[in-house]
């Protein structure tokens, strides 16, 4: 009696290992109605059906033919009708393995999508989820996400989840973000086509999108709050000095003996704030369709001496008159700061 218990705890741990071992591959069925038959060919038994996107861990395959575990016994399905997954998690696969997210979610795709236990198929289906489902995702590895709604906590295959979602992502919210009007008082910058000052229109553009990031949740703080002078060293204190995620500082170029030339364009000193302002100018030539006149290293005290995040943007040149005109319009103003913002999030989402 002893002796046949043993064996019998013997074997279930044999089949257990064996069980695991086999379940490297997955079998992710595609089409609805799908005949399970007792053998690899059309002239064995039917003992069933499986259905669009339902998961099954494959225990051997066989001229076009596959045999898949199913929730009692196993039985034999074509290929020609099945996607396979090679899912290397699977064995021994666990929560370990399992990569924090934050902020996505994920919609079902199709009706009694398969939710287990855990993330790979040797664990149980714990519920089916319908299409349209909206979840969270909680975390990810290669092959599964875990996933949480109100009502469900559980592991989806990520190949049964085709669209990828993340709505919800605001790089915004808390960073802080220091914006520098450039010039102001005697010191006015640029002069434009008509004898407007650079000065103006810096500060016009960090009022627009000072209110703009505030409203997404950002800690923003200004080097100017009026039109007055503000040293170089004034600016760069206050960056450096809080935990700042962003400088931008924002200037208008202007070359008068040619007034034809436009286009905006950013400075960097750091190489590591290169993608910053690469994200920044593709973010506004995208909103605007202003001429991108690329991203270079620049050596300006303002960026130089910010030894956080800190880049240096010409918005345009004020020195071409209908540009003048069009970057005095509130409407183009909000167009630069919704691409500035846009970029900024960018640069945040993928940091
Ligand atoms: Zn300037």
């Amino acid at each position: 009696m002893h002796i046949k218990k043993k064996t019998v705890l013997f074997f279930s741990i044999l089949f257990l290992a064996f069980a695991t071992l086999v379940s490297a591959n997955e079998a992710i069925i595609k089409t609805d109605n799908l005949n399970i038959r007792t053998g690899p060919g059309t002239n064995f038994e039917k003992i069933g059906q499986v259905h669009s996107d339902e998961v099954y861990p494959i225990l051997q395959e066989q001229e076009g033919w596959v045999e898949i575990e199913l929730t009692e016994g196993t039985g034999w399905v074509t290929d020609e009708y099945i996607n396979i997954s090679s899912n290397k998690d699977s064995k021994g696969a666990n929560q370990s393995d399992m990569e924090p997210v934050t902020e996505k979610t994920i919609t079902i795709q199709h009706d009694n999508t398969q939710l287990r236990d855990g993330p790979s198929t040797s664990y149980e289906i714990i519920d089916f989820a319908n299409e349209g489902t909206k979840f969270n995702v909680l975390s990810e590895s290669n092959e599964w996400y875990e996933i949480a709604n109100d009502d469900v906590t559980g592991y989806v295959l990520k190949q049964l989840i085709k669209k990828e979602e993340s709505t919800s992502f605001n790089g915004m919210n808390n960073k802080t973000i220091v914006i520098d009007a450039g010039h102001g008082g005697r010191d006015v910058g640029a002069i434009g086509a008509t004898g407007t000052h650079e000065k103006d229109f810096a500060f016009k553009t960090t009022q627009e999108l000072k209110q703009e990031l505030t409203a997404l949740g950002a800690n923003v703080v200004l080097t100017r709050k009026n039109d007055e002078f503000i040293s170089l060293g004034s600016r760069t204190s206050l960056p450096n000095i809080l935990d700042t995620d962003a400088f931008i500082s924002i200037h208008y170029n202007s070359f008068p003996e040619m007034p034809n030339v436009t286009g905006i364009g950013a400075y960097f000193y750091d190489d590591q704030n290169e993608k910053l302002a690469k994200d920044v100018l593709q973010g506004i030539a995208k909103e605007t369709g202003a001429r991108n006149r690329g991203a270079t290293f620049g050596d300006f005290h303002v960026i130089r001496q910010t030894f956080k995040p800190s880049i240096l943007v010409e918005l345009g040149f004020i020195s071409n008159p209908e540009k003048e005109q069009l970057l005095q319009t509130n409407a183009y103003q909000k167009k630069l700061v919704t691409g500035l913002v846009n970029g900024l999030n960018e640069y945040f989402a993928n940091k």
